[in-house]
């Protein structure tokens, strides 16, 4: 498979490695980690453009936000301190539930957004973080709302560009959060994953996000569902009301792992399980 590759790049610069992908176009494709693209490697690639000389392996701790690089590994994430401050540590344990050790110290966060598909575990964190990405294009940099950047299966809004960094604006301290994955083994990809955050403002709920994976063509927040939590104290009738919402809304598909039917039931069941969580 990998005899079909003619050239392996080692750009310098970022700007660089923007200006390879541009001459070569659909033949060409960057490489981070390679946990992806190195088994899974699409027929019409002639040349890779490594990215793990360009620096960007960095997790910036700033006043309003971290800036993450795309290159950072899953378990330079996992350790990090500053990340494990961003609302109870939810992009830290996406980082680290169920990934095998070895392919956690090798896969970037930049290859998962990019290539994870549905079922990738940082999505749904980032998705209830707010996240940004920054995208370096042959005209500039591109801010893209994590929300807008999974476009359909497998395809993203990253283009013919290179993800250079994902920025997190800072939640407030007291901000909640969790992630929980269910597979058919612990290292297996989540059946469907999820990630919830939200303040409480007097008992109430405010500002929630509930993002999830693997029930569907892309990651997603469930807005109605979070809508449905909105300045409502965390009770069990109102927990049903969202659990039912999830339910009803999540399209997944059947695949050789689960049938749609099972992965709905198991989307309920992980909304519950969080927001018991995020209650007690
Ligand atoms: C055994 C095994 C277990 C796994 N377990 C999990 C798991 O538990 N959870 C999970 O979510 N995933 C899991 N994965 C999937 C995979 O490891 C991840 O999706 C990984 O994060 C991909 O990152 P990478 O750096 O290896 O990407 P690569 O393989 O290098 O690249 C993946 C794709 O993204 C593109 N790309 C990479 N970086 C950039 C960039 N900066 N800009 C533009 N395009 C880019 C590449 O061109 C390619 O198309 C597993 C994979 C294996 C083999």
């Amino acid at each position: 498979m990998i005899r079909q590759l003619e050239e392996f790049l080692y750009p310098q610069s970022l700007a660089e490695a923007v200006q390879k992908k541009h001459e070569y176009g659909e033949a060409a494709a960057p490489i981070a980690g390679g946990t992806e693209i190195v088994p899974n490697l699409p027929p019409e690639i002639r040349c890779l453009i490594d990215l793990t000389r360009l620096g960007l392996d960095y997790i910036e701790d700033e006043a309003e936000c971290l800036r993450i690089g795309a290159t950072t590994t899953m378990h330079q994430l996992a350790v990090s301190p500053a990340v494990a401050k961003l609302a109870s540590g939810v992009l830290s344990s996406s980082s680290c539930q169920g990934w095998p050790t070895e392919v956690r110290n090798t896969a970037t966060l930049g290859g998962n957004l990019v290539g994870g598909g549905p079922f990738a575990d940082s999505p749904p964190a980032l998705l209830a973080l707010d996240a940004e990405v920054v995208v370096a294009r042959l005209g500039g940099e591109e801010r893209v709302p994590i929300q807008d950047f999974f476009v359909d299966y497998r395809r993203t809004a990253v283009g013919q560009g290179i993800l250079k960094e994902i920025q997190i604006p800072r939640p407030a301290a007291a901000a909640r959060g969790v992630f929980l994955k269910f597979g058919r083994s612990p290292v297996d990809q989540a059946l469907v994953n999820l990630a919830v955050t939200m303040e409480m403002d007097n008992g109430l709920c405010s500002k929630v996000r509930i993002a999830l994976g693997a029930i569907g063509r892309t990651p997603q927040r469930i807005l109605e569902a979070e809508r449905a939590l909105l300045e409502k104290p965390l009770e069990s009738d109102v927990i049903d009301n969202v659990v039912s919402i999830v339910t009803e809304l999540v399209d997944p598909v059947l695949d050789l792992r689960a049938s749609a039917d099972y992965r709905r039931e198991l989307a309920g069941v992980l909304t519950r399980r969080a927001l018991l969580q995020i209650a007690s």
